[in-house]
């Protein structure tokens, strides 16, 4: 061993004397970076270094031993020995190195569990279908969810009624153990206890010790109106039990709308086909759609109506998720010519053409005539 004076552990970290833990915690991180002896292989004056800064963290990160550091200096922190890693004083490198080193992954990180063991409950998917009735109104559904509900036995807790969990014999009850790695002790969370500091010699028989049991529930999801597929309802609380008296987790309700044999959707509006006949769309109309709220809706159709030509109908269409307006319906022209027509229909269609002055039989000459009269008239 070394026979030179200790240096000042704040001196060693490079810190004020009133560094907060913060400081001090920033000031070794930076030190166990550089001096590293992953980094430095074979160089003994870094070793030295990293083994100070490591010694002089685990006094100065620690309240009590700070102060009677502070107080006494190196004698009130057991001396000239070294004193920084008996398992008393556990230097958490996964906490200051993070994944530099590969820490994270040796020693396990023990992040998304707590001190106690519990854990929060997972969220379950629902996927609910619905009519585009149904998206359009809103609707209150009953469903059925299998999930894991707290054991009524233990309590949750998982150990049988009447008996106790005992302290942890491998880490006496810490929840960590120390980890040898070259002249390094640093923490590792049990492996018998699971870092819980406890062990359960009697297994609640009702569910296996698991403290949770597979229940089905029964709830009321009300869906608001305008929800379209893929639009996910979250109800809080509503997943699964959670362990050891960890939170429940959340019910997703995923919106599956199915297709509708008359409306199709676009964002907030309705498009739907209206077959109307030769006459209705030559002479003009008036003719009653459906609409998907169940109320009938008075349409005109212009004479000289185009096929494809489209009717908007201002607020036929979905509602908007937050009550944000409903949007249209776009009713497109379908105009049907009759397959079929009687003696006397023929014969004043037939009229009809010759009084326009129309040719029913045309030559190409007669058609590329009308072509071009077309093109200039929509030129
Ligand atoms: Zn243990
Ligand atoms: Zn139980």
């Amino acid at each position: 061993m070394s026979t030179t004076a200790k240096r000042d552990y704040y001196e060693v970290l490079n810190v004020s004397r009133d560094a907060g833990l913060d400081e001090i915690k920033a000031a070794y991180r930076r030190m166990a970076i550089r001096f590293h002896p992953d980094k430095n292989p074979g160089d003994p004056r870094a070793e030295e270094r990293f083994k100070e800064a490591s010694e002089a963290y685990a006094v100065l990160s620690d309240p009590e031993k700070r102060q009677r550091y502070d107080r006494f200096g190196h004698e009130g922190v057991g001396g000239e020995g070294f004193t920084g890693f008996n398992s008393e004083s556990f230097i958490d490198f996964a906490d200051i190195l993070g994944d530099i080193f590969g820490f994270g992954t040796i020693f396990g990180s023990r992040r998304g569990r707590s001190q106690s063991g519990s854990q929060r409950g997972s969220d379950l998917r629902y996927t609910m279908s619905l009519t585009l009735e149904e998206a359009a109104s809103g609707v209150t559904r009953t469903i059925r969810i299998p999930r894991l509900e707290a054991c009524e036995a233990c309590g949750g807790s998982g150990v049988e009624p009447g008996t106790r969990p005992e302290t942890c014999p491998t880490c006496g009850g810490r929840g960590q153990v120390g980890y040898r790695r070259g002249f390094l002790t640093v923490a590792q969370t049990c492996p018998t206890c699971g870092g819980r500091g406890q062990v359960v010699q009697h297994p609640c028989r009702a569910c296996r010790g698991r403290g949770r049991i597979e229940d089905e529930t029964t709830l009321e999801v009300k869906v608001p109106p305008g929800v379209d597929s893929g639009v996910r309802l979250r109800m809080s609380g509503e997943g699964e039990s959670g362990v050891r008296g960890g939170r429940r987790g959340d019910l997703y309700v995923i919106v599956s709308v199915e297709p509708h044999d008359l409306f199709e959707r676009e964002g907030p509006h309705l498009h739907m086909k209206l077959p109307i006949s030769i006459f209705q769309a030559v002479l003009g109309a008036r003719i009653t759609v459906p609409t998907i709220s169940g109320d009938a809706r008075e349409i005109t159709i212009d004479p000289g109506s185009q096929p494809g030509q489209v009717i908007r109908v201002r607020g036929a269409g979905m509602p908007q998720l937050g009550g944000r307006g409903v949007g249209d319906l776009l009713v497109h022209l379908d105009v049907v010519v009759p397959r079929k027509l009687s003696k006397e229909q023929r014969k004043l269609i037939a009229q009809a053409a010759a009084l326009g002055g129309e040719q029913l039989t045309e030559d190409d000459e007669g058609l590329l005539q009308r072509l071009r009269r077309r093109l200039a008239n929509e030129g």
